[in-house]
């Protein structure tokens, strides 16, 4: 069968490679002129960077694609566990570091925080809980299959669970298990994860640190384009066709069946068309003519970012690869956000990868990913909210470890809301797609498959299940697996 796929993101790299692996004839069409879309790299000077994201879960979704193909994963892409996953952060001198194992992240809390080890180790296993009850069914299969919950039989037990606090905030369970305030903001961040808001989004979410303190937070060897990097040189492997700086502008559909693509003038027919596009933007670009999902896309959209990228002539040993210098006020900085504006004092993500990735910074100095959450694009007044933030969270800098950044930073590059809209196609700038801020986000996603247009299937942050690598990864085996059985 002949598949094309358009765009060259992390999902569309791995479900090249699975429609390849089922005998497929695939071609990947790609605006950019290389693969990886967020998950892609930049040089600025004598630093190397990322440019989107830095955190690193569930490798075992990368490696399944190398055994697929018949190849073992360890020969062509290698990672390391991280120790610590996190450094955390207060103006008020407290400090904890977020062990990788459980036990040990407990007993820093305990410490630090002076409150029962048992608290962190109950509230994870609370999270390790809801993963089993529900990982599977959430993430894993399509939820808009009759399939999967005749099979499964589960939907209706599962609202039945009260312990899955799908109908109370994050926070709100947050609020309960842990009762301490700085233990509260501490979890309540996992839901930056996906994007969402913790004072919104349900207590389901409480599932996200699960993944990393027992499956892991990891750091693949060369940084994080190396995913995007090996998951390409398989495809290529298997027989994939890249076409890169090649824009498709319209998907070809007859009587309710996809045909095609369109790129300028030209028609190249295919019997599948899988869209790594942002949902919306498939629709209103490359469908204009069919019938528009309306309600799925006019979906509050996840959180989008500021991003700094400093090349920092200095060195910070009390900075590990993942840092967060938290906002003395929690709550106010997601107000801000939901009234479309950045709050005065930002929490600051600082990642760095050039302790660990030799060649990333020159010696004695270290490449900085300096992220601060912001709202999407609604018009605002980026260039002034850019530059407010800026000397906001170099002040925090100062105020947390002691040292003005400012004469520090030899190299810089700004990626804003409507910049990553731009460069990567995501609909307002969202990092994640669509919002988790409601019991029923999980069911409100696009599906991954069309149901009005035969042949037409979605992958990616903006379709079932999600945003991040991760999710994306299981967007394409879903995929997959729904191609194969026809
Ligand atoms: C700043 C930032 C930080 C993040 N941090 C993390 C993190 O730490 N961990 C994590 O797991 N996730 C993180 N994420 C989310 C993660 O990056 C995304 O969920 C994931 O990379 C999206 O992959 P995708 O497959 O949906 O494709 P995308 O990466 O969105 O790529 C889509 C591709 O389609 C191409 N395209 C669009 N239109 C066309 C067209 N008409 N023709 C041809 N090609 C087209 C685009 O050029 C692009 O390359 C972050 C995202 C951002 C932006």
């Amino acid at each position: 069968m002949k598949t094309a796929i358009i765009g060259a993101g992390i999902a569309g790299l791995a479900s090249a490679v699975r429609m390849a692996v089922q005998g497929h004839e695939v071609d990947v069409y790609e605006s950019a002129d290389g693969p990886g879309g967020k998950l892609s790299e930049f040089q600025l000077g004598d630093y190397r960077f990322d440019l989107g994201p830095s955190l690193f879960t569930m490798p075992q979704y990368v490696d399944e694609l190398f055994r697929l193909a018949g190849e073992n994963p360890g020969d062509h892409f290698q990672y390391e566990r991280l120790p610590i996953v996190c450094r955390y952060f207060w103006e008020d001198g407290t400090r904890i570091k977020a062990h990788a194992a459980a036990a040990d992240f407990a007993a820093e809390v305990a410490q630090q925080l002076e409150v029962p080890a048992s608290r962190v180790m109950d509230m994870l296993a609370d999270a390790a809980h809801k993963y089993h009850v529900s990982g599977q069914t959430f993430l894993e299969k399509s939820l808009h299959k009759v399939a999967t919950w005749t099979n499964m039989g589960v939907l209706k037990a599962l609202f039945q669970i009260p312990g899955l606090d799908l109908f109370r905030s994050m926070n709100a369970v947050h609020e309960s298990r842990l009762q301490h305030p700085k233990l509260v903001q501490l979890f309540n961040r996992f839901a930056t994860y996906n994007g969402s808001n913790p004072y919104k989004a349900p207590g389901l979410l409480t599932i996200i640190p699960h993944f990393e303190h027992h499956f892991g937070a990891f750091l693949p060897r060369g940084g994080m384009y190396s995913i995007s990097k090996a998951v390409y040189e398989l495809a290529l492997r298997q027989g994939v066709r890249f076409h890169f700086n090649t824009r498709v502008d319209e998907i070809l559909v007859n009587d309710g069946q996809a045909t095609g693509i369109r790129i300028g003038q030209q028609a190249h027919p295919y019997e599948q068309v899988i869209s790594n596009m942002d949902v919306f933007f498939t629709y209103r670009q490359l469908l204009p003519r069919q019938k528009q999902p309306e309600r799925i896309l006019k979906q509050e959209k996840s959180t989008s970012a500021l991003i700094f990228y400093w090349g920092i002539q200095a060195e910070f040993p009390e900075l590990d690869c993942h840092n967060i210098l938290f906002s003395e006020d929690y709550p106010a900085e997601f107000a801000a956000m939901e009234k479309g504006t950045m709050y005065a004092d930002p929490t600051v993500y600082i990642n760095k990868t050039s302790h660990l990735v030799a060649g990333d910074a020159p010696a004695g100095c270290e490449n900085w990913f300096v992220m601060i959450n912001a709202p999407c694009d609604a018009g605002q007044d980026w260039d002034t909210l850019t530059a407010q933030t800026r000397a906001r969270a170099i002040a925090k800098i100062g105020r947390i470890l002691g040292r003005d950044v400012r004469t520090l930073i030899v190299e810089e590059r700004v990626l804003t809301p409507p910049l990553i809209e731009s460069k990567t196609g995501s609909h307002l700038g969202a990092l994640y797609g669509t919002s988790s801020n409601s019991p029923m986000a999980a069911f409100m996603r696009h599906p991954n498959f069309s149901r009005q247009i035969g042949g037409l299937y979605f992958v990616g942050g903006s379709a079932h299940p999600g945003g991040g690598i991760p999710l994306c990864l299981l967007s394409a085996k879903i995929t997959g697996d729904l191609v194969a059985l026809g």
